[in-house]
């Protein structure tokens, strides 16, 4: 009941979020949507990804050893990875015990060698030995799931492709752009919101920001730049002292800035705790 308590100035501006997210029509949420896409634009002009790789094997390869690790440290252990497995039938015949001590600091390296090897014998088998460029031939892949097919895609290939990892699944529904909880049908329901050469950027932006700003536990509101346009504004602290202090990354002050509060409360940080 905590959200029709009318009080302090931050219930009221959260109580009036929720009203608008009820009521907001779907030409009004697309414009929303487009806003908060501009605005990210100019909040993080240096969105990409962030996985280290020259082509869409080594994009594959960083992307499975990216679950449940940070991009910094795959990046880390992929130039010897890449090194040693330069071809898809590489990974094939490759001796798990000494692939899986390559990888074993991205965790889960059993599982992250058994989907490399069976990725590498699927492209031999069937794409003479070459990562292919449709979404379909990509999630029929062993090891390649829906999000690792559009990162590919849109990464090596050029192909639009959306991103729903768990900060884009996040925030488009803090954003309440849609209500869906399953990764395709947020898929579906954003794409629909953006036009498709948006599509890769706008993930990237997303997931920046949801690595920088609004992480899951505590988002930085009172340091946000899409603070007007988010009806979960208060999620997290809406003073800017406090909010300040829980920007991440190497632009953090850049961030703060961007969102008319003073760099200097941002504290000193290496950025390097940017959990995936
Ligand atoms: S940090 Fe707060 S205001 Fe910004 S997007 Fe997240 S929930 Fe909304």
């Amino acid at each position: 009941m905590r959200g029709h308590e009318a009080g302090t100035g931050g219930r009221r501006r959260r109580l009036a979020g929720v009203t608008i997210s009820l009521r907001e029509t779907d030409l009004g949420r697309t414009r929303r949507a487009r806003r908060i896409g501009r605005v990210l634009a100019d909040t993080h002009p240096d969105a990409h990804c962030e996985l280290d790789h020259s082509n869409p094997l080594e994009l594959a390869a960083a992307t499975i050893l990216s679950a449940q690790c940070t991009d910094k440290r795959v990046n880390e252990v992929t130039p010897k990875v890449f090194a040693r497995y330069p071809q898809a039938a590489d990974y094939a015949g490759a001796d798990r015990a000494e692939l899986e001590e390559l990888i074993r600091s991205t965790g889960f390296y059993r599982n992250k060698a058994d989907s490399l090897i069976r990725l590498g014998q699927g492209l031999v088998e069937r794409h003479d030995g070459q990562v292919p460029g449709k979404l379909t031939d990509l999630v029929s892949l062993p090891g390649i799931g829906r999000k690792t097919a559009n990162v590919i895609l849109g990464n090596a290939f050029g192909v639009p492709g959306i991103t729903v990892d768990t900060h884009f699944n996040r925030l488009v529904r803090r954003w309440g752009l849609t209500t869906e909880t399953d990764p395709v049908k947020i898929e579906h329901a954003i794409g629909a919101l953006y036009p498709k050469r948006d599509w890769t950027m706008l993930s990237h932006r997303i997931i920046f920001h949801g690595r920088r700003v609004c992480q899951a536990r505590k988002p930085a509101c009172g340091a946000c730049t899409l603070a007007k346009l988010c009806p979960s504004y208060g999620t997290g602290p809406t003073e800017p002292a406090v909010a300040a202090r829980l920007l991440k990354g190497p632009r953090a002050r850049d961030l703060a800035a961007a969102a008319g509060v003073d760099p200097e409360l941002v504290p000193d940080q290496d950025g390097s705790v940017e959990a995936r």
